[in-house]
């Protein structure tokens, strides 16, 4: 990881600034944040506009590297119609008066003055229409225009809390130490670790003797292993409407199969709410009464096989790799479709409205 020697400000485009120096050498900002993704980066461009001396410090060597993996790479970068509720929080006061001071339309009010061009896709979810690096840019825009300074490929070796009103925290880094009234820890969530993801926050909370709620990663693709990972790799790229559920909660949107497993907005919203070994139910056609539409058809064309009668309705690769070697249960029983009896109907019917697969793990 690049390491800049601390004396060389990483501050997009502005002259740099002269931190204030303290007794002890270090050097003085009114509000120090240690990660420089999309929270971090924001919270660093709104302090800054109030008038606060603003210092990111980000371990990675660039910022915002989540962001640019968001939403396939066109950024999901806010929904319509978001509200509280559509947050798990330990507290949900939180998310009422984060959302309360700060809406949706904020945001979309602040991609339009940067003219970004967007699109709507869904259930009122705004994507780039170019790719995520226009979000990136703008978060940067508003901390150079917010005169904040950024770090990069700086470690945060040691956090202290000084007494006294000023100078509050100290902060010791890989580069140089420095003083802040205030500190963020905006380091993320720990899925993805391979872009930057840490428990360093819990790490610091747990120091500072703040209650800390157990996590684990959300939002996050599931891995599988084995046969049910050849079956995902073979389908790379497909992708299929269903409803995804687990623990109760249930999630109408697209799967999509990758080179590790499954993804796609259903099953990573469905990630949040899942436990190590549980398994995950999709409905492949939801909505869709499958066993009465099967008896039908096999009134209609008797001779039809089972795979041509389902690949009017799914995609016609998934439909024969399960009837080949299935993920997660037995293979279709692919065979004219006037030999399957009623309960053999209801059976493939279930299987693929109640798909069930167990992931291995997540990315
Ligand atoms: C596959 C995927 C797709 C997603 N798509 C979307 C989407 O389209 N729209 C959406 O709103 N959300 C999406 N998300 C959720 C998205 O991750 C969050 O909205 C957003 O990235 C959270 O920003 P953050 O700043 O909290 O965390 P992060 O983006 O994770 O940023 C944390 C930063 O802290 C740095 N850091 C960590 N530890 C340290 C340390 N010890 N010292 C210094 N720096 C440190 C990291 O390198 C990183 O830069 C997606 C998530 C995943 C996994």
């Amino acid at each position: 990881m690049p390491k800049r020697p601390f004396t060389a400000q990483h501050r997009p485009g502005a002259a740099p600034s002269q931190p204030r120096g303290n007794r002890r050498g270090a050097e003085r900002y009114d509000v120090v944040i240690v990660g420089a993704g999309a929270a971090g980066l924001m919270c660093a461009a709104e302090a800054g506009k109030r008038g606060r001396r603003v210092l990111i410090l980000e371990h990675a060597d660039r910022v915002g590297k989540k962001i640019l993996i968001s939403g396939g790479g066109r950024c999901n970068f806010t929904n319509r119609w978001a509200v509280p509720e559509d947050y798990q929080s330990g507290n949900p006061y939180f998310c009422i008066s984060a959302m309360t001071r700060y809406t949706p339309q904020d945001f979309i009010d602040l991609v339009e003055k940067h003219r970004i061009p967007y699109h709507e896709k869904t259930l009122g979810q705004l994507f780039c229409n170019g790719s995520s690096q226009e979000i990136v840019r703008l978060l940067m825009t508003e901390c150079e225009r917010a005169e904040v300074t950024i770090r990069l490929g700086c470690e945060v070796t040691e956090i202290k809390q000084n007494g006294g009103q000023n100078n509050r925290f100290s902060i010791e880094t890989s580069l140089a130490t420095v003083t802040a009234n205030s500190l963020v820890m905006a380091t993320g969530g720990q899925s993805i670790p391979q872009m930057g993801a840490t428990r360093f926050t819990h790490e610091v909370a747990e120091k500072f003797g703040l209650k800390v709620t157990p996590g684990q990663p959300g939002l996050v693709p599931f891995t599988f292993k084995g046969p049910d990972l050849e079956f995902c790799r073979e389908l790379s790229g497909l992708s299929i409407p269903c409803v995804a559920s687990c623990n109760g909660v249930r999630f109408e949107e697209n799967l999509l199969f990758t080179r590790r497993g499954i993804s796609g907005p259903a099953i990573l919203q469905v990630s949040s709410y899942w436990n190590d070994g549980e398994p995950v139910r999709v409905d492949l056609l939801p909505g869709f009464d499958l066993a009465s539409h099967l008896k039908e058809q096999r009134l209609a064309r008797p001779k039809a096989e089972l795979a041509t009668v389902l690949s009017s309705l799914l995609p016609r690769n998934f439909v024969r790799a399960m009837c080949e070697t299935p993920m997660g249960g037995t293979a279709l029983n692919n065979q004219p479709i006037n030999r399957l009896p009623d309960n053999a109907l209801d059976s493939i019917a279930a299987a693929l409205k109640a798909w069930t697969i167990t992931p291995s793990g997540t990315e």
